[in-house]
């Protein structure tokens, strides 16, 4: 059976549901008789959730940073 500090590890690849079959069934083994952990995941299944359910903010700087490179990319190319 996995530790809880096994357990833990995998959790965020248990929700994203990119474990193999084998490390899934170990999870969920760990999960029927753990509550802790079984709490903790289904926290972060939450917090997930919310996470996707926020909009996407714009990250300032990188249109700026955009620009910049295009502009030294062009730069380059009309140089012999
Ligand atoms: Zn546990």
């Amino acid at each position: 059976m996995l530790t809880c500090k096994e357990q833990v590890a995998r959790s965020s690849d248990y929700l994203d549901g990119q474990l193999s079959f084998r490390e899934r069934l170990m999870v969920r083994h760990h999960l029927m008789f753990c509550p802790n952990c079984r709490r903790f995941v289904r926290q972060m299944r939450l917090m997930q959730a919310t996470l996707r359910a926020m909009p996407e903010e714009p990250v300032p700087g990188v249109d700026d940073l955009a620009e910049r490179l295009s502009a030294e990319r062009q730069k380059h190319n009309t140089q012999p």
